[in-house]
């Protein structure tokens, strides 16, 4: 639907006509115009076709005509006039909470404020104070405004977003007026950050399916909340908008609303050469629609596969799925343990007996236990002698154990001089050696890769944790050689690991995809430090979905002795 971008547009228009010092009465009509539109339940374009737009009550012919010409060229000439002479920063500042038109103008004018860094100067200098009657409180509501609306702009970590979409689902699913329900968007693909947060369900009673969702545990503030459309913000402080559509339109929406946009534009382009169009509503021949209850309609009417929503990015995709040749990707059932955990005995909570608990209950046949070595000090690293005590727990515990096994293994520094944490006469009394860096980020491209090379031709390290050491819109990833890391990686038979903590994410779906293309295989490890972190495996997932693994390129999918023979045979 496109009634909010249009909402968006005409209070815009409004917005710098304001600023403009134009005369009230248009002014107010277009913002009326913008309101109603954003509040409307129907399709505006669906309104348009019907000639229907001036039954909108403060929708006039003027108005209803500039819609038109929007829907029909994606353009709306009144909107470009008025903003001649308007810069984006301008506009952006009039978007801040609690900053209207006229004290934009107002600072313009009298201070020279033009956008958002020059407003921050002018509050850290004092000088909007008792500026045209401005006090302290309203100078406190301009700082909080910019503050909110700094973190509106921000992309959600996947991290967040996930857990309270499901969450959601979850709850929704407890009304019997719900169909079906999916989340939409970038966090169905799983993307690592995620804009908006939306989900869609099926059914007939819209309104029910709405005030379930409005007054939901969790929701903080509702936004919006109509027949179809339901819009609120939780504790997480976090947008979720739902959205709900007929039974027979489902599958068409939901391929329409997961995007991506890349996708769906090449995907429009091959309907159209077999003269179908398909849209949000469903597959059209002509006036006859031919499906769209079902995703899978779709692809099918276009002639290939259902294409996985973690591929859907137009990178090579849709002709895979034309020649039948798409990756069977790896699911969650078929990861058997986890390779990268922290106990009490380092810098995490659990203890042995408490982690082997959780990672049974998961379902899992083994779980790796890589405390840090002895350099990592801020994260108390295991001495050496300390490490063969942990060893020797470990082999008492899995005496108790039925079908499950925790694997004795390090998580061991690649000091800054490229040297290792523990020398090769305790290494080779572990299952599993994992090495990584944690020191000397800054250090040049060829040193770091140095460094890397030498732990990864080591016969004892089998995989490398958190390869480029990247946190997620926090720090760059030190400057690694990943190509030629990979290559290594693929001639010694040394895995690299998606470290699945929600702000790593490294490798990332890219490098995945190039790291399997090599044939290096892949790890798939949560990395957690307590147990109610240890479902971050599933954001791992969603990664190696995205960069088009399948299972038999994990390791942490083989049964307990294929791994263990899989980290033996580099030993030989
Ligand atoms: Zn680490
Ligand atoms: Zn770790």
């Amino acid at each position: 639907m496109k009634n909010h971008e249009i909402a968006t547009l005409f209070g815009r228009i409004a917005d710098v006509l304001e600023l403009k010092g134009d005369d009230s009465f248009r002014i107010n009509s277009y913002r009326k115009a913008s309101r109603v539109i954003a509040d409307l339940t129907e399709d505006i374009e669906k309104l348009a076709s019907e000639e229907k737009l001036t039954d909108i009550p403060g929708i006039g012919k003027g108005t209803a005509e500039k819609i038109v010409e929007y829907i029909k060229t994606g353009k709306m000439s009144k909107y470009e006039e008025v903003m001649k002479g308007v810069s984006e920063e301008t506009i952006t500042l009039m978007q801040i909470p609690g900053l209207g038109p006229k004290t934009v103008a107002m600072l313009n004018r009298e201070l020279g404020i033009v956008g958002l860094s020059d407003l921050e100067n002018a509050l850290h200098e004092g000088k909007l104070k008792g500026l045209f009657g401005i006090g302290d409180k309203k100078i406190e509501n301009i700082i909080k405004g910019i503050e909110l609306f700094k973190t509106s702009q921000q992309r959600i970590s996947i991290g967040m977003a996930y857990p309270v979409v499901k969450r959601i689902i979850a709850g929704l699913r407890n009304n019997p007026e719900v169909k079906d329900i999916q989340a939409a968007g970038s966090l169905r693909r799983m993307k690592e950050t995620v804009g908006d947060i939306d989900i869609l369900a099926s059914g007939t009673n819209g309104a029910s399916i709405v005030e379930s969702f409005v007054s939901m545990n969790g929701v903080t503030q509702v936004l919006a909340s109509a027949d179809t459309k339901g819009s609120v913000r939780v504790e997480e402080g976090v947008q979720v908008d739902l959205r709900v559509v007929k039974e027979d339109e489902f599958g068409a929406a939901l391929q329409y609303f997961t995007g991506s946009k890349e996708h769906n534009i090449h995907l429009r382009e091959i309907a159209k050469k077999k003269g179908l169009k398909i849209s949000e509503y469903g597959i059209f021949k002509g006036e006859k629609k031919i499906g769209g209850s079902m995703e899978e309609d779709v692809y099918k009417a276009l002639g290939m596969n259902c294409i996985p929503p973690e591929l859907r990015e137009n990178r090579g995709e849709i002709e895979a799925a034309q020649l039948g040749k798409l990756p069977n990707l790896i699911e969650l059932s078929d990861i058997k343990g986890d390779l990268h955990n922290h106990s009490n005995w380092s810098d995490g909570t659990p203890t042995f007996e408490e982690m082997a608990e959780h990672a049974i209950k998961m379902g899992y046949k083994y779980l790796v236990v890589s405390d840090h070595s002895k350099s990592l000090h801020v994260a108390n690293g295991l001495k050496d002698d300390e490490l063969l005590e942990e060893i020797e727990e470990i082999d008492k515990l899995n005496k108790k154990f039925k079908g499950f096994t925790l694997l004795k293994a390090t998580e061991m520094d690649i000091k800054a001089d490229g040297s290792l944490d523990f020398l090769d006469n305790i290494l080779e009394k572990l299952d599993v050696v994992v090495a990584s860096i944690h020191s000397g980020f800054k250090q040049e491209k060829e040193k770091i890769t140095e460094r890397m090379i030498a732990a990864i031709c080591n016969p004892y390290v089998n995989i490398i944790a958190h390869p480029t050491g990247r946190l997620i819109s926090k720090r760059e990833g030190y400057e690694v050689d990943i190509d030629k890391v990979i290559e290594v990686c693929a001639e010694t038979g040394t895995a690299l690991e998606i470290n699945c903590y929600y702000d790593r994410l490294d490798l990332n779906d890219i490098y995945c995809r190039k790291a399997r293309e090599a044939g290096v295989m892949i790890a798939i490890s949560t990395d957690a430090h307590h147990i109610d972190q240890m479902w971050m495996i599933e954001l791992g997932i969603g990664i190696a979905r995205r960069g088009w693994l399948e299972a038999k390129d994990v390791i942490n999918t083989f049964s307990v002795d294929k791994l263990k023979a899989f980290c033996m045979k580099k030993r030989k």
